[in-house]
């Protein structure tokens, strides 16, 4: 069933999603404070709206796909109240699990319906409709945004209640980022002891140190002709998002009383590698300043 769809942010991930809905017939109604960013949009199909709430008026659904917590907390005060009672609400965004939750509680108390359905698999994923969405809320409401993440996604995995997809994505992204940092630092002893990068990663893909940090995204040229390695760490995933994903998994530690050192350390590393990468390099190249940190 083709539905008017309302999308809020159509930056470097909301616009080839939202391009992906209008492939799939939908009616895309979309909205974002930069005005090249809505052009770019417009030039794929969707319609203007000259604001975020009257993009929602008249929309069966609303996505949202922002950078933070508090851009969707204050986009659903803004539109909140323009939306047709039991407009289903779904945020694609990134955000800590209490903003979620928040966000949830918001669009229920204005008499709407509400899902987190953070993504995997970055703009590459987005342009070519490959995405993985996690998603928390009501069973219903996940059956009725499914054909939506169909078109914009390969998998849609309902974790659970209100704030159960943010957390999956960040409980994820924790793995990842501590994982890449322990493949670095492996591939930087190898190199002291005088171990090729090739017969570590011809060892370790096989063996029990195998994970997709290693056998998918090596940090290091060589052995993974396809990781950003060998393109000077271009993204990628960037440093930057990196940072930001371990950010919010050190935020929810924290509330949580977790002692997790290794995921707090992670947070702490990347962050000061971003500060210099920025979006520019992969989160790979963590393993350059390992090396040159050991050198010192
Ligand atoms: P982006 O900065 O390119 O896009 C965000 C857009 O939102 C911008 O165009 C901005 O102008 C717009 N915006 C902000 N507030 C707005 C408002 N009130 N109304 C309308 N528009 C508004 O960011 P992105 O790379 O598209 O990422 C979006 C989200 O997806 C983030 O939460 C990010 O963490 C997550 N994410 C990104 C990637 C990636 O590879 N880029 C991968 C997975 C998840």
């Amino acid at each position: 069933m083709n539905r008017t769809v309302a999308f809020i942010g159509l930056g470097h991930m909301g616009a080839p999603m939202a391009a992906n809905l209008v492939r799939a017939g939908h009616r895309v109604v979309g909205h974002d404070l930069v005005p090249a960013a809505l052009e770019s949009a417009v030039a794929a199909g969707v319609l203007p709206a000259p604001s975020a709430a009257e993009a929602v008026t008249g929309a069966d659904l609303v996505l949202s796909m922002l950078p933070a917590g508090r851009h969707v907390l204050g986009l659903y005060d803004e539109i909140l109240p323009a939306a047709r009672p039991g407009t289903l609400f779904v945020d694609c965004s990134t955000i800590d699990v209490a903003d979620a939750r928040t966000a949830h509680g918001r669009a229920t108390a204005a008499g709407m319906r509400s899902l987190d359905a953070p993504v995997s698999g970055g703009v590459v994923g987005a342009e070519a409709g490959t995405l993985t969405f996690m998603a928390g809320g009501g069973e219903a409401e996940f059956a009725e945004a499914l054909p939506l993440l169909d078109a914009m996604g390969g998998k849609a995995v309902h974790c659970g209640d209100a704030g159960a997809g943010q957390a999956a994505k960040i409980c994820n992204n924790m793995i990842l980022g501590v994982s890449m940092i322990a493949v670095s630092e492996a591939f930087v002893l190898a190199e002291s002891l005088g171990l090729s990068h090739q017969a570590l990663y011809d060892v370790a893909s096989t063996a029990s140190g195998q994970c997709w940090a290693l056998s998918v995204n090596c940090p290091v040229p060589g052995p993974v002709p396809a990781s950003p390695a060998n393109r000077d760490y271009r993204p990628g995933f960037a440093a930057s998002l990196m940072a930001k994903d371990l950010g919010l998994a050190a935020n929810a530690l924290r509330a949580g009383g977790i002692h997790a050192e290794l995921g707090l350390r992670a947070a702490e590393l990347y962050e000061q590698y971003a500060e210099r990468a920025g979006s520019a390099e992969d989160f790979s190249g963590i393993v350059r300043t390992i090396r040159e940190r050991s050198t010192e």
